[in-house]
C-alpha cells in the first residue's frame, strides 16, 4: 500500500469475497488502536457487534454482489478497548486477476452523532421552554381573568355600597342624605332654567300612640307600609325619602303649587283609605313650592310650617305654605 493511501484521512479496509481482511491502512489502525496483525487475515465481522454482523450479512453482501457497490452503510465497529465507534462505510467490489476484492472506505461518525445529540438536546430544551412558556401564558391568562372578575366584583360592590349609603335601612326608601343632594340639584336647575318644583313633608299622625299601643316592631311595620304606599302612588321622577322618625319627604319636579297641593291631597286620601296591616293611620302634609328667594333651608322651613298648620288644624290634612303666608304674612315671615 502506498503512503498516500496508508495515511489518507479515512479508514481503508480491503476484504476478500468471504469477508477476510486482506489490507488495512494506518489511519484505521490508529483510530481503532489495532495493529495490522490484529486484523489482517481475520474476518471483518470479528470487530462488529452481533447486530452489525446481521446487517452486514443481510444487507452488505447481497447488495454488493448485486450492484457492485454499497454506499453510506452505517456501522459500529469495536476498537481495541471494546468501545463501539460509529462509521459510514462505502464499499466497491471488483476483480483482480479473477479474484474478487471488496475495498471499503470508512469515515468516523462520532462527531456527527455528538452534534446530532447536541441538536436533539437543544431541540428538546426549546420544546420544553415553549411548553413552559405556554403553561406560564395560560397561568397568566387565568390570573388576568381572575383580576378582571375581581374588578367587576369590586365595581358591583362599590355600586352596592354607594346605594346603601343613600338608602334608609328600614323602609328601603332614599335617606336624608340623598334627599339633600337631590334638593340641591333641583335648586341649581331652578336658578338656571327656572324649572319649578315642590316639596311635601309627610308626618304620621299620633304615631307615638301606635308604638305605645302595638309596640315598636308594629310601628316599624307601619313605617314600611307607608313607604310602600307612597312609592306606589308616586311617579318615578319624584324623589321619596325618609327624613327620619315618622317623617317622609317628596320632591315633585316640574310641579307648581296648585298641582303639588292636589298630589299631596291624593296621597293623604290614599293613606286614609288604605288597608293597614297593623293599625289604621292618617298623615298630615306640609307643601312648599320653590321661589327665586328660596334656599334649601327656607324651602324646607316653609314646608315644615305648613305641616305644623295641618297638625294644628286637626291633622289628616294638607296645607300649602302659600295659603298660610297669604293669610298671616307677619306670622309666617321667615328668618333669612
Ligand atoms: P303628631 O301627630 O304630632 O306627629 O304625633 P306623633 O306621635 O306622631 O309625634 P311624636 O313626635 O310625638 O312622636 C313620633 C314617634 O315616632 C316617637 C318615636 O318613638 C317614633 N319613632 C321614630 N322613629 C321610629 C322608628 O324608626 N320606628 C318606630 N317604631 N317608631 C319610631
Ligand atoms: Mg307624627
Ligand atoms: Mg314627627
Amino acid at each position: 500500500m502506498n503512503d498516500r493511501l496508508n495515511f489518507i484521512p479515512c479508514g481503508y479496509v480491503s476484504i476478500s469475497q468471504t469477508g477476510m481482511v486482506t489490507e488495512v491502512n494506518h489511519t484505521f489502525l490508529e483510530w481503532m488502536g489495532y495493529t495490522e496483525e490484529d486484523l489482517v487475515q481475520r474476518h471483518f465481522e470479528s470487530i462488529m457487534s452481533p447486530a452489525n454482523k446481521l446487517i452486514f450479512h443481510t444487507h452488505f453482501y447481497p447488495y454488493i454482489r448485486l450492484n457492485g457497490h454499497v454506499e453510506e452503510l452505517f456501522l459500529s465497529l469495536k476498537d481495541s478497548t471494546g468501545q463501539l465507534i460509529p462509521f459510514i462505510l462505502n464499499g466497491r467490489r471488483f476483480e483482480i486477476d479473477g479474484v474478487e476484492v471488496i475495498d471499503c472506505i470508512l469515515v468516523q461518525m462520532g462527531k456527527r452523532i455528538d452534534y446530532e445529540r447536541e441538536l436533539w438536546a437543544a431541540k428538546n430544551q426549546i420544546e420544553k421552554a415553549y411548553l413552559e412558556q405556554e403553561q406560564a401564558l395560560a397561568k397568566l391568562k387565568n390570573i388576568h381573568m381572575e383580576i378582571e372578575k375581581k374588578q367587576a366584583e369590586l365595581v358591583e360592590y362599590n355600586a352596592t355600597l354607594k346605594e346603601l349609603s343613600v338608602t334608609d335601612k328600614l323602609t328601603g326608601l332614599k335617606n336624608r342624605r340623598f334627599f339633600q343632594e337631590r334638593l340641591e340639584g333641583c335648586i341649581a336647575r331652578h336658578s338656571k332654567t327656572g324649572q319649578l318644583f315642590s316639596v311635601l313633608i309627610i308626618d304620621i299622625d299620633h304615631f307615638k300612640k301606635v308604638n305605645d299601643t302595638f309596640g315598636h316592631q308594629a310601628g316599624d311595620d307601619v313605617l314600611k307600609q307607608l313607604a310602600d304606599t307612597l312609592t306606589e302612588h308616586s311617579h318615578d321622577k319624584d324623589t321619596i325619602a325618609r327624613l327620619g322618625g315618622e317623617e317622609f319627604v317628596i320632591i315633585l319636579p316640574g310641579t307648581d303649587a296648585h298641582t303639588a297641593k292636589s298630589k299631596a291631597e291624593a296621597l293623604r286620601f290614599v293613606v286614609e283609605h288604605a288597608e293597614w296591616r297593623i293599625v289604621h293611620i292618617t298623615v298630615s302634609i306640609g307643601v312648599a313650592t320653590m321661589t327665586l328667594e328660596d334656599s334649601d333651608l327656607t324651602l324646607l322651613n316653609k314646608a315644615d310650617q305648613a305641616l305644623y298648620v295641618s297638625k294644628e288644624n286637626g291633622r289628616n290634612r294638607v296645607t300649602h305654605y302659600e295659603d298660610i303666608s297669604n293669610l298671616h304674612p307677619q306670622l309666617y315671615m321667615l328668618d333669612k
